[in-house]
């Protein structure tokens, strides 16, 4: 993205943008649509807006109509944009299957924080935005013939950070799966635990990763699919320990973002450093699954994970001893 270059020289203004929204690293153009710039060129004004949305890899003009039909997937290279909870959750479940659990459940301000805004009025701000009460939804579906207990989040709500709803609606959710006897499929995208919360929000990690131990104890999958980015906290606890880690592709996977890494250890990064693909090479996760063959490619993992169904014995060959 040429911005990059501009934005020593001409260091244009930035608009509403959240630094703690962001994970460190996540790179304007790489699928992040938080870094706007405000453009004073005339061409950019003749633009209608809400009609084009320019692709972040490619570059090419993209009618919204048509990235909407496309999941916000670019037609022409594949790179994948940010896209809702609720658009996703669409893309997956059986039609009118989804039973949400827990709305409106909402964080309270325990540590009366402050910065520039009140974690309150910040709350309240991104629930008008976004029309969510927090960073997650949660729900039962069904999925082909497999019945889900689906856990999507929206990075589009304070970064997707891990608050203490974030963390109780997951792990309510997880129970669920746990006594229905049902898969857990968590679909991420985190900018890693909300630091309004302070220790609050770091205990949701210990508290998901506990209810998924004993769902595994029951002998139940759980798939993790990981998308554009999944960070820090969020990274560190629940959506690193799926039987099966999917993501999808060109998503950002890390703990911290690449320039701390870079500034603490004095090294030069390797290429595509802490992409899925990257990280697929190294066998950190199973596979990288394209947007439009999600649903699909889930239905086809639970086919050969779930316990649905009883397996057939199998029958051991008894030599007959010819006398
Ligand atoms: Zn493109």
């Amino acid at each position: 993205m040429s911005d990059l270059n501009d934005f020593s020289k001409t260091t244009p203004k930035l608009e509403t943008v959240d630094a703690e929204s962001i994970p460190a690293g996540v790179e304007p153009g790489s699928g992040s649509s938080k870094l706007k710039f405000k453009e004073s060129t005339s061409r950019k004004k003749n633009i209608p807006k809400g009609l084009w949305t320019k692709c972040g890899k490619c570059a090419d003009l993209l009618f919204d109509k048509d990235l909407d039909e496309n999941l916000k997937t670019c037609p022409s290279c594949g790179f994948h944009f940010p896209i809702s909870a609720r658009l996703r959750l669409d893309s997956l479940v059986n039609e009118k299957t989804f039973k949400e659990l827990d709305v409106g459940m909402t964080s309270v301000d325990v540590l009366e924080f402050t910065g520039v805004e009140s974690y309150s009025s910040k709350l309240e701000k991104y629930k008008g935005k976004t029309g969510e009460a927090d960073a997650v939804i949660t729900g039962l579906c069904k999925m082909g013939q497999h019945k889900v207990a689906l856990g999507i989040m929206d990075f589009s709500f304070l970064g997707g950070s891990m608050g203490s709803v974030v963390g109780e609606k997951l792990t309510r959710l997880i129970e669920i799966g746990t006594k229905n006897k049902i898969p857990v499929i968590i679909i991420s995208t985190s900018g890693g635990a909300r630091m309004y919360e302070g220790m609050f929000s770091l205990m949701q990690m210990a508290k998901t990763c506990g209810a998924l131990a004993y769902h595994s104890e029951a002998k139940l999958p759980y798939i993790s699919v990981l998308t554009h980015p999944t960070t820090a906290g969020v990274m560190a606890s629940y959506a690193s320990v799926g039987d099966l880690i999917i993501a999808e592709p060109g998503a950002m996977i890390g703990f911290a973002g690449p320039r701390v890494i870079k500034d603490t250890t004095q090294a030069e990064l390797p290429p595509g450093f802490q992409t899925a693909e990257f990280l697929m090479d190294r066998g950190m996760i199973d596979a990288i699954v394209p947007r439009n063959k999600m649903r699909d490619s889930l239905i086809n993992y639970l086919d050969y994970m779930s316990a649905d169904e009883p397996q057939p014995k199998v029958k051991r060959a008894v030599k007959k001893k010819v006398s």
